[in-house]
Formats: structure tokens, sequence, C-alpha cells
């Protein structure tokens, strides 16, 4: 499978999309639509574990409800009827979480992160559904505005401030920073205090 590098998801897969996250079960495209299968006259969720249907009788529907009025039952394995559906809704609040309030420790966010799947694609994506961001880039919006916040509230050094940051080094800190403002953290806190 051509490995879809699209940040997020793309607004309208195309049919070839579709069929693609049919045959691999992915999950970034579950909410998108939704596939019947004309032999079964069961439907699905692109995610569902039930075993691939032959591709000539397979019917995308965009909402539970249009596959539902054509006549299809709903899967009772991946249950396409349930709206609130959220693929890995726990992993994805726990990582939230874990951004949250263990910003500031590096090594036990990352030991967490690894743990909860934040580097998998899949959850990634739900992630980025749900939060609209990747959860490395959460971690370094929040971490890079408490930055800002420190450069403008204290006097301290900008070491420290990317040390207190959570950033690893100065250099991460200042290549993360540049990214974001454009321009360095000392010109940043010499263009926007009196000092
Ligand atoms: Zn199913």
């Amino acid at each position: 499978m051509a490995k879809n590098e699209h940040p997020g998801k793309p607004l309208r897969p195309t049919h070839q999309d579709k069929l693609a996250g049919v045959l691999n079960s992915d999950p970034a495209y579950d909410g998108q639509f939704f596939y019947a299968v004309k032999s079964t006259g069961i439907f699905c969720r692109p995610s569902c574990k039930s075993k691939n249907p032959k591709i000539e009788n397979i019917d995308f529907f965009d909402t539970s409800d249009d596959a539902q009025r054509a006549g299809y039952r709903p899967c009772k394995r991946c249950r396409p009827d349930l709206l609130t559906y959220e693929p890995y809704k726990e992993n994805v609040e726990a990582i939230y979480n874990a951004i949250m309030t263990h910003l500031l420790e590096q090594e036990s966010l990352t030991a967490q992160m690894k743990a909860l799947g934040a580097h998998q694609d899949p959850i990634k994506s739900a992630f980025k559904t749900r939060y609209g961001s990747l959860p490395s880039a959460l971690i370094t919006q929040k971490r890079l505005s408490l930055a800002a916040d420190g450069l403008l509230t204290t006097t301290k050094p900008i070491l420290q401030i990317a040390l207190d940051s959570g950033f690893s080094s100065q250099s991460a800190f200042y290549d993360a920073f540049k990214r974001t403002y454009h321009t360095s953290p000392g010109k940043y806190r010499k263009q926007n205090t009196n000092s």
C-alpha cells in the first residue's frame, strides 16, 4: 500500500483511498465513510477486522444512516451504527492527559507516550482528529508557550528557561522557537520587554 503521508486526514478520500482503507482496516478513515458488502447485506467501519470482501461487492456510504436507508444492517463486530465511536479513544485521552500533567518530566513523558502508542500512525491520526495537532506538536507547542512566557516575565538566562520548559537542550529550544516565532528567544525577549 502506498503510505499516505498526509498530515491528518484528507477531507474527501478518493475511491482508491477508501478501497485501501477497507482492505487495510485503517482506523484513520473511521467516521469518514462506511462500506457495505452486497453479498452479506452488512455494513462496517473501515477499521473493521472482519475478513476482506470481494472488491466488486463493496458499496460505499458517507454516513451510517445512508447505509441503513439502502437496506444494509450494521455489523455486530464494529458497530457502525454507534455514532459516538472514536477509535483509540482511551489512548488518545490518556496521551492528552499525560502531556498536560507531565509536560516538564521529559523521561516520564517519553515513556508514557511510548506505552500509550503515541508514535503509532493510527493513534497519532486519532489524536489529531480530536485535538487538532499531533502529540509531538502539542508537546512542543505547550513547552514553547511556557518558555515564551518565561522570557517575558522573568530575567532567567535562556538556557535555564529552555530546561525549565522541558526542552532537552538550548539548541533544541532555539530550533523549535525559531520555527514557531520566526525569531530567536533573545530577540523575542528584547522586542517584547522594555529591558
Ligand atoms: Zn464490521
